[in-house]
């Protein structure tokens, strides 16, 4: 049975109490979504001297392979070591096979200074316990080579989920810690920002931090596991994407202060998150526009071309990325879009309470998922736009809806004002299509 909430309250780490608005609805059946093996497709792409050993099934192989493609040019940095029922006739043996795997591969690769042991659901692997062989791989590797571990199984985490657990792993090898009166307490951090963004989209966002006047801002993943970074306890960190609530918390348990702030979709999203970390840091607001302005008004262009392709037509979100919220508050607020339901895996009412913070209670917001009543109630709204995951999107086309697959828009740059302009774009591409459709096949016809 679903359960209602019109308005509730929680606290976030600087102990304030946070009210929301908008109608959560708590739902609990089937789900459909993809694991958190997903996201090494974009991780091992930002992080270049990374290796990702997933240890799991031929399932978790064959979902990694097609999803992540081949690599032709250059050796590959993910891959997967396929346990079988009788690797664990014996634990011993599995363990045996495991360091074997992974001495041979750093002794021939040792350009690699990042392994990570990926868990996966498969019960074989539930048995080991990866986080132990990690620690006895990395004595015997490191300290030029790391092994950490991270768990990406579906049973125990959603596709962006994944990124979480791997940057929540990596805050504890990546980072030196400094108290404020200890040797190179100079050279901490201002300024963490935390989640993996594409690297241009990273250089928009450091460009714009230093026309700020921030000198010293790190990103979290470092393009090089190898890299360290220094902070302490004046490290400020953002958050540049909602599903990060592990590494948060883990950061703020170090001692760092966690920024809240929206996230940088769209104009406002940016500017608001602009606005929200400068202050933070100090720099007085009128500063802050002055820096932010040019970039303001190229998005402002963009979004105006985009604008009209979506204006009042109406979306409704399946739980899958985490990017629900932002992503619909983006298109009823910039594109004039009109939201017919949002669904999101979890709702993590602190990461997410500047975002929740201004919607009204007309938003109805689903917290889990039950896919029967959810595709009942889709059908039923009939919405110019389903945003939704891949197993869905096929049957819901051929009953004539136009859908977005939500995996392209964690693939896809979308943060930031350069990037304001695609972001609504991608949500254009669907009409765009089925219009192309429509004047080649008579009405009527299943597209
Ligand atoms: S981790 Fe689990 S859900 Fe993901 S591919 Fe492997 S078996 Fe499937």
């Amino acid at each position: 049975m679903p359960s209602l909430h019109q308005t509730s309250t929680s606290t976030d780490s600087t102990g304030l109490e946070t009210s929301i608005g908008p109608t959560l609805v708590r739902e609990r059946g089937q789900h459909e979504v993809f694991c958190g093996l997903t996201s090494i497709v974009w991780l091992h792409r930002k992080m270049q001297d990374a290796f990702f050993l997933v240890v799991g099934s031929r399932t978790c192989a064959h979902l990694i392979q097609s999803a992540a493609g081949v690599m032709i040019f250059a050796e590959p940095r993910f891959g997967t070591a396929i346990l079988d029922d009788r690797d664990l006739a014996g634990l011993a043996d599995a363990n045996d096979e495991l360091d074997r795997v992974v001495h041979e591969l750093l002794s021939r690769r040792p350009e690699i200074r990042v392994l990570f042991l990926v868990g996966s659901c498969p019960s074989e692997v539930i048995k080991l316990d990866l986080g132990r062989a990690a620690e006895r791989l990395s004595d015997r590797h490191g300290p030029h080579q790391r092994v950490l571990h991270f768990s990406g199984s579906g049973i125990e985490t959603t596709f962006t989920q994944g990124e979480d657990a791997c940057l929540s792993a990596l805050v504890q090898t990546q980072l030196d810690w400094v108290e404020p009166h200890e040797p190179g307490a100079e050279s901490a951090l201002e300024l963490l920002l935390v989640g993996s963004l594409a690297d241009v989209v990273e250089d928009q966002f450091l460009i714009l931090l230093k026309d700020l006047g921030l000198k010293r801002v790190g990103c979290l993943p470092a393009r090089r596991g190898g890299q360290r970074l220094v902070v302490g306890p004046k490290t400020a960190f953002v958050c540049m994407a909602p599903y990060l609530s592990e590494t948060a918390s883990r950061l703020a348990s170090l001692g760092c202060q966690r920024i809240s702030s929206r996230f940088p979709f769209g104009l406002q999203g940016t500017t608001d998150w602009f606005l929200a970390v400068g202050q933070a840091c100090g720099i007085p607001t009128d500063r802050i526009l002055q820096v932010i302005r040019p970039a303001q008004r190229r998005a402002q262009l963009a979004l105006t071309a985009m604008r009209p392709m979506l204006e009042g037509r109406r979306v409704f979100f399946f739980p899958d990325s985490q990017l629900e919220i932002p992503l619909a508050r983006f298109l009823h607020d910039e594109m004039g879009m009109e939201i017919v339901e949002v669904g999101v895996p979890y709702l993590h009412q602190v990461m997410m309470a500047e975002e929740l913070r201004p919607l009204s209670s007309d938003w109805r917001i689903v917290e889990g998922q039950d896919v029967d009543d959810q595709l009942m109630r889709c059908r039923q709204a009939r919405p110019d736009l389903v945003v939704c995951g891949l197993g869905l999107a096929n049957p819901l086309e051929a009953e004539g809806l136009s859908t977005k697959w939500s995996i392209e828009l964690v693939f896809t740059p979308i943060q930031g004002f350069d990037q304001a302009g695609d972001l609504a774009e991608l949500f254009t591409r669907g009409f765009a299509r089925r219009a192309r459709l429509a004047r080649r096949i008579p009405i009527g016809v299943a597209a």
